[in-house]
């Protein structure tokens, strides 16, 4: 990647390989799985090992940095840039394709609970289905 690219998160040490695990997610807007950062990084000259990239990115989550996802019932962990919006994803069961979706269905949703009292913070929402490639016409 080219020097001064992106700006670097405060607080983390900069080192060749985190550049270029950074440079990876800031190439794409989709939610990618370690395997996948890892052949990407090996595309652009930069290969490394995949407990190197677990390190990293488990860094970067700590920091903030970036965002990991857990999907198809913590069978599989993604990872992507935090832009600090708010996401959910569907995911084809034949190829595990990940697919951003664009709105928040939970938006107005006010849940039903026995304790009155509870304070929503947040939610998890996945949709599963196969995607375009995968469907039998
Ligand atoms: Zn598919
Ligand atoms: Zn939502």
């Amino acid at each position: 990647m080219k020097e001064g690219q992106n700006i670097w998160p405060a607080g983390i040490k900069r080192t060749r390989q985190r550049e270029s695990v950074l440079s990876v997610l800031e190439n794409t807007d989709k939610p990618l799985s370690a395997a996948d950062i890892c052949s990407r990084m090996e595309k652009s000259g930069d290969a490394a090992w995949m407990s190197t990239v677990y390190r990293i990115l488990e860094l970067f989550v700590k920091k903030d940095v970036v965002i990991k996802t857990n999907v198809m019932n913590h069978e599989m962990a993604v990872y992507e840039l935090n832009r600090f919006q708010h996401k959910h994803y569907a995911v084809c069961l034949n190829c595990r394709k990940i697919i951003a979706m664009d709105n928040c269905p939970m938006e107005r949703f006010i849940p039903k609970l026995e304790d009155e009292d509870f304070q929503v913070m947040g939610h998890n929402l996945e949709v599963l289905g196969l995607c375009s490639d995968c469907k039998t016409t």
